[in-house]
């Protein structure tokens, strides 16, 4: 067994930086337990973690990461219990506040369902999955009736984070503490070239950035 040599040499950076920095929070966390006020649901992808996008401290977010940042609706029989768990748990035990569902640009499960390839394996689980998005794709109409396949993606993937929050108010246990306004859900879209993160309006029906000055004027600056 070789263990990756980046995880062990990643492991003793975290050790000397920022273990040793915050080594107090951890034994604090560790004692007392959890009790993060922001659930995050995004996509797998390497190039979206949460942590890193929002520069999260530990005990701060509940992360539940899937392929293309989906939850599926509630079903009462328990099936896809992964999210319905997760879900439940954040909501319930940990009392969150806030459930952030955070899509990102050049999503490839989201690219998947739009170009329907073959299936990598007999089970097909990501094609199975990713049925999840059909009522986001029909609601966008045909990829014929955008400019581009870029357009279409980008549409069907901020469309889809905001049909993520209709499925997590089939959720009794979500509708009813959105309904008291103890829980309030947000869907977010991250362009990773950019590092543009936007945040849904449901007042405007659009995406806008949450970055202020900071994002132009990083960007103002000469780059080399
Ligand atoms: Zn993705």
């Amino acid at each position: 067994m070789s263990f990756p040599e980046r995880l062990i040499e990643g492991y003793r950076a975290f050790l000397s930086n920022r273990f040793a920095v915050e080594q107090g929070r951890y034994r604090e966390l560790a004692e007392g337990g959890q009790s993060p006020e922001i659930m995050v649901i995004g996509c797998c992808d390497s190039r979206v973690s949460p942590e890193v996008i929002f520069d999260a401290h530990p005990g701060e977010l509940f992360v539940m990461r899937n392929v293309a940042n989906l939850v599926p609706p509630y079903t009462p029989d328990g099936a896809q219990r992964a999210v319905s768990a997760a879900l439940e748990f954040a909501v319930q035990a940990l009392k969150v506040k806030h459930i952030v569902v955070l899509g990102h640009a050049r999503c490839g499960g989201i690219r998947a369902f739009a170009e329907r390839g073959d299936p990598l394996s007999p089970g097909d689980f990501i094609g199975k999955w990713m049925e999840l998005l059909t009522p986001a794709a029909a609601s966008i109409g045909p990829q014929q009736n955008h400019s581009s396949l870029a357009d279409y993606l980008n549409h069907l993937e901020h469309t889809s984070a905001i049909k993520t929050l209709d499925n997590l108010m089939t959720f009794p246990c979500v509708r009813i503490l959105v309904e008291r306004n103890r829980l309030h859900l947000h869907a977010a879209y991250f362009d990773v070239a950019k590092g543009l993160l936007s945040v849904f309006d449901p007042e405007t029906k659009i995406f806008a950035s949450v970055a202020g000055g900071g994002h132009n004027q990083l960007f103002a600056q000469p780059r080399f």
